[in-house]
């Protein structure tokens, strides 16, 4: 489904990402760990579409999509959710979630707004659709954030620290819900620092530091890796 291969990116003479690659099929996740400023979000901005690599190639249905753009790559079935979220504060999350539905995938109104709901549903947020974004607590803007990245119908999905700042009994709801998205057949990428939830989800983790790769493979064989101990662990509050 999708293929990344020898990605890198620079910015100016930093060098953020290097010879970065990994494959998704169809109901796989893949987790994304390591230390601030090692090269993640950047990593899903180039799959996502928002940034172009400086090397490498992303390849999506067997077609090199590299030199596309976001809105391709959003009509091509990949949605994402940012780090920072910017709802539109003033508009409902119905509204919200219908924006992503309708400019990203350039789905047609009514479809659009079918897509947005579902998708609100699925986030577990349907019963605040008519409630002012700028309103919700933290739990349901990152609902919001999942809502917005689903209402293209994506068959993958890119997150970027969907559960951080969550409180401890606030992170299985959106675990559940992922885990129900991967059940589903969805392709799952997700960068997070809070490490147990992404245990439950994952198949696959990665850790990148200074834009490489440190470890990949098994998630308990990766976490126990003594590099991953050294250089993330070592140095993070990993819930
Ligand atoms: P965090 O865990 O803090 O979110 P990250 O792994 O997501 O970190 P990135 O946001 O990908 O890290 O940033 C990697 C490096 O690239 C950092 O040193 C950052 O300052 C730099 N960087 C990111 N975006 C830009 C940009 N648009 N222009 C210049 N430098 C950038
Ligand atoms: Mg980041």
């Amino acid at each position: 489904l999708l293929e990344v291969t020898g990605v890198g990116k620079r910015f100016g003479s930093l060098t953020v990402l290097h010879d970065v690659s990994f494959a998704l099929a169809p109901g796989e996740a893949l987790g994304i760990v390591g230390p601030n400023g090692a090269g993640k979000s950047t990593l899903l901005n180039v799959v996502a579409g928002t940034l172009p690599p400086d090397g490498g190639r992303v390849v999506l249905d067997g077609q090199d999509v590299t030199g596309t753009g976001a809105a391709a790559r959003c009509r091509g079935g990949i949605g994402r959710s940012y780090q920072v979220p910017r709802p539109f504060s003033g508009m409902t999350v119905f509204e919200n979630t219908l924006v992503a539905a309708s400019f990203g995938a350039g789905l047609r109104s009514r479809a659009a707004a079918d897509a947005a709901f579902a998708a609100l549903v699925t986030a577990g947020l349907d019963h605040h659709a008519d409630t002012p974004a700028g309103s919700l607590r933290l739990l349901d803007r990152k609902r919001l954030e999942l809502a917005r990245a689903l209402a293209t119908d994506p068959r993958v999905v890119l997150l970027d620290e969907i559960a951080g700042g969550l409180t401890e009994a606030e992170v299985p709801a959106l675990v559940e819900t992922i885990q129900q998205l991967v059940r589903e057949g969805v392709a799952v990428v997700w960068i997070e620092h809070v490490v147990h939830a992404l245990v439950a989800v994952v198949t696959r983790l990665m850790c990148l530091t200074y834009g490489e790769v440190l470890a990949v493979g098994e998630p308990r064989a990766v976490l126990a890796d003594p590099r991953v101990v050294e250089v993330y662990l070592g140095s993070t509050i990993a819930g």
